[in-house]
């Protein structure tokens, strides 16, 4: 591609080959509609075995419907759900949440570097038990955070025992799960379902993989009449197969594993290059796949210039996230840039 690479958002990339070649294959066919097909039960066997456990797997167009519609399974309309201050659900949902739960209060949490503390968790939970305050039900983590941080398995099964004592449901925000994933090193399970997960919003959009989002229900009584809530909300793909069918190669190949390595070791190489940089400073660990800097103005004016696009609303910084399709010499011409513009006379 000969355009500039966009560091704004990871789903600013295209779509990986091997699903831009699924779906061609899929649309040399007549099929059965609405997730009646082969290519949808291929998927989520390939769900199955990944996770080694018998979930329950649904596919919906973005992750606001999969986190909205999986957090309104979990609550009835007088609950709430914990999350973090800056978490997606919080911050740039619209309100879906409460909306498709119809009144379901967000209750906000807090914690260094996006990540939610058993503390704060705690003193949410027990801050009132009377009839007059939404009874929490929910907690709501995301993985990797929104500041490009992750929770280790120890950090989530503190929080999920706490939850579990006090009787609440776990769902997880993974978005850009598969970078959690690979860069943790653990099977999926670990990170999942014996971690205390029961619901899990699990991001192919933005991995790579074109257009779709599964939600996967590790506890399956939860996932009672999901698709009527998905209908509802304009979420069930009559075409369903052009949402499933990437999954199953996605998975079984493990090409989620070659491309998140390119979009963590991009992160990476980045936040080495831009060490040491006079005025330029990390705001967050790299964990995963973003890098967020704080930067005088003369850096920000001269990225601009040059035509660089990130936006400077998420996380209180300038972010820039790597994907699949970030190259080293994307990598190397933006921090040339930032290099050239901190180094700009004051
Ligand atoms: C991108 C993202 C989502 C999903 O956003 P949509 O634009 O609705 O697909 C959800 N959670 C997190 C943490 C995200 O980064």
């Amino acid at each position: 591609m000969s355009d500039k690479y966009h560091f704004a958002s990871d789903n600013t990339s295209p779509t990986c080959p091997e699903a831009w070649a699924t779906l061609s294959e899929v649309n040399q066919h007549y099929l059965p509609s609405y997730g009646a097909d082969t290519y949808t039960a291929k998927a989520c066997e390939a769900f199955r075995n990944f996770f080694e456990c018998d979930c329950e797997v649904y596919f919906v167009f973005n992750g606001t419907a999969a986190n909205s519609l999986a957090l309104a399974s979990l609550c009835q309309s007088y609950h709430s759900v914990i999350t973090h201050e800056s978490s997606h659900v919080e911050t740039d949902e619209c309100g879906a949440p409460e909306f498709f739960s119809n009144g379901t209060k967000l209750l906000l949490g807090k914690g260094n570097h996006g990540k939610l503390t058993p503390e704060s968790v705690e003193a949410l939970i027990t801050k009132r038990s009377d009839i007059h305050y939404p009874r929490a039900r929910v907690l709501s983590l995301s993985q990797p955070t929104e500041l490009g941080t992750r929770y280790s398995i120890d950090e989530i099964r503190s929080l999920t025992e706490l939850t579990a004592r006090h009787d609440l449901k776990v769902h997880m925000d993974g978005a850009r799960f598969f970078h959690a994933l690979v860069a943790e090193g653990c099977t999926p399970k670990a990170l999942t379902h014996e971690a205390g997960i029961d619901v899990l919003c699990f991001g192919g959009t933005k991995a790579g993989l074109g257009f779709s989002e599964a939600v996967v229900f590790f506890d399956k009584g939860l996932a009672r009449e999901f698709e009527y809530r998905c209908k509802q909300a304009g979420q069930l793909a009559s075409k369903m197969r052009y949402l499933s069918a990437p999954w199953a190669p996605w998975l079984n190949d493990r090409l989620y594993e070659k491309y998140s390595r390119v979009a963590l070791e991009s992160a990476n190489n980045l936040g080495e290059q831009l060490s040491q940089l006079e005025g330029v400073k990390l705001m967050y660990p790299i964990e995963a796949n973003s890098v967020f800097l704080e930067m005088p103005e003369r850096v920000h004016t001269f990225l601009n210039e040059k035509g660089w696009r990130y936006y400077q609303f998420i996380g209180g910084a300038a972010r820039f996230m790597c994907s699949w399709h970030t190259t080293p010499g994307d990598v190397a011409s933006l921090a040339k840039d930032i290099r050239a513009g901190s180094l700009q006379s004051k």
